[in-house]
């Protein structure tokens, strides 16, 4: 088999192929030519490192890194860096295209790109993990760089790893390149408004999608599964514009009120609580499967991917699916959710708002100067809200569902612009 071609994962749907069915689809409606097929399919560099890092005890392992460059057709690749115990070369290949579409979607000058590191951050000690965190970024210093390819966090990983990915990429070039990583701490030149970015996306995506289904927000409840960074302030946005967010989730399990749960106390448990829900008393404990099948207006899945799968889909009740997480609905499952007419804003575009703000994080860096916060999400919003327009437009003048009418802008968009630019 090719190293270009996916290959099967143990125990859950590959990411890779599940990407490609979609694309394909998309591709179907574009009529585009089977060499453009090839050229938007396949990633142009993959990188494979092996990092050997001495631990606190003195021992020496060695973990394994992937840098996977899927496209740098709209400008220089973008994507975040995973580290995790089963990160592995087809999840990465599958997040990095996905990283194309998206930017392609909200229309900001990047490609796609992603990284990982095969290791389990939690076990491992804040001089492990900065050690491991330098050691990759060595390994990368002819990969990364402001006008080729620029990194941000992903699971695992946080503004802390970004600060010594950029210090180190800056001592190895000899002078501060802030613009080399997104989603560093503010005092590094992190931007306002990114840690609420991802939600607030996810806000301005649900409300317009109410608005096409003539859902009033006053009228409307919620249910938000995961409730970290993109699912608390998601809910805690709809929230304040009028939505009764019935039900949230964390990894603990669920919390149903049917009279609503008050958010900004929510955030405030989980904060003073080790950032869990555990033991939450404002809503009645239920598991994460049934919150996905509430009778509700939205639903937002933001905590994992393939939670809504060929399954469960036929029981979901929702009219509205927010997708804040990535892969949160199985290729399986969209035959599925279609049929029923449930319309669900795919993932590429609803959660889009923290790339955007990481876009705008690089364009600060480069000007070296400061946006208020007030900017960042006038502008955000306002990307977020054409993107969601487009896209659709595209789901009328297509006949399709908002998933393929989301690849079928982004595809179009990265295809006429490799015509333009030309190849060998
Ligand atoms: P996070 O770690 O801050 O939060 C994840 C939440 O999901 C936590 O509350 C966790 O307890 C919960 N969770 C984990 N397993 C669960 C389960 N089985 N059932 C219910 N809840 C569970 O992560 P995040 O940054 O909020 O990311 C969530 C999703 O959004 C991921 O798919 C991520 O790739 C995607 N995403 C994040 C961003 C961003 O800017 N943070 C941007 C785009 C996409």
């Amino acid at each position: 088999m090719s190293y270009l071609e996916p290959a099967p994962i143990k125990d859950k749907e590959n990411p890779l192929l599940s990407m490609m069915s979609r694309f394909d689809e998309a591709v179907k409606h574009l009529g585009i030519s089977n060499e453009m097929y090839d050229i938007l399919k396949v990633p142009y560099r993959q990188v494979v490192v092996g990092l050997p890092i001495t631990m606190d005890n003195g021992s020496i392992k060695v973990f394994e890194g992937y840098r996977v460059l899927h496209s740098n057709i709209l400008g220089p690749s973008k994507g975040g860096i995973r580290f995790a115990p089963d990160v592995h070369l087809d999840e990465v290949r599958a997040l990095a295209a996905w990283m194309t579409w998206k930017c392609a979607v909200v229309d900001i000058p990047y490609g796609g790109a992603k990284g990982g590191v095969t290791c389990n951050p939690r076990e491992m000690s804040a001089g492990e993990l900065e050690r491991l965190m330098r050691a990759y970024t060595q390994s990368m210093l002819d990969v990364f760089g402001p006008d080729k390819d620029i990194p941000a966090p992903d699971m695992g990983t946080s503004p802390r790893e970004m600060a010594w990915l950029m210090d180190e990429y800056s001592k190895a070039k000899g002078m501060t390149v802030q613009a080399v990583v997104t989603g560093k701490p503010l005092v590094l030149g992190g931007s306002l408004g990114r840690v609420e970015a991802t939600g607030r996306g996810v806000m301005v995506c649900a409300l317009a999608g109410m608005e096409k289904l003539r859902l009033n927000p006053f009228k409307s409840t919620a249910a938000v599964q995961g409730f970290g960074n993109v699912g608390s302030h998601a809910a805690r946005l709809l929230h304040e514009r009028g939505v009764k967010i019935v039900a949230i989730s964390d990894f603990t399990g669920a919390y149903y009120n049917e009279k609503g749960i008050d958010i900004a106390e929510a955030m405030a448990y989980t904060e003073k609580n080790n950032k869990s829900l555990e033991g939450y008393k404002g809503g009645e404990k239920i598991t994460n499967e049934a919150l996905l099948e509430l009778e509700v207006d939205v639903l937002v899945p933001a905590a994992k991917e393939d939670v809504i799968t060929d399954e469960n889909a036929s029981r979901i009740k929702a009219k509205l699916i927010v997708e804040g997480a990535n892969g949160p609905t199985s290729a399986g499952a969209d035959k599925t959710i279609n049929e029923k007419g449930i319309v669900a804003i795919p993932d590429i575009l609803a959660n889009a708002g923290g790339v955007t703000v990481s876009y705008f994080e690089w364009v600060q860096n480069r000007l070296g100067y400061k946006w208020t916060q007030e900017r960042v999400e006038r502008r955000s919003d306002r990307i977020m809200k054409d993107a969601f327009e487009k896209v659709y437009e595209a789901s009328v003048k297509y006949n399709t569902s908002m998933r393929i009418a989301a690849y079928i802008v982004a595809i179009d968009k990265v295809a006429q612009t490799y015509k333009f630019r030309g190849g060998y």
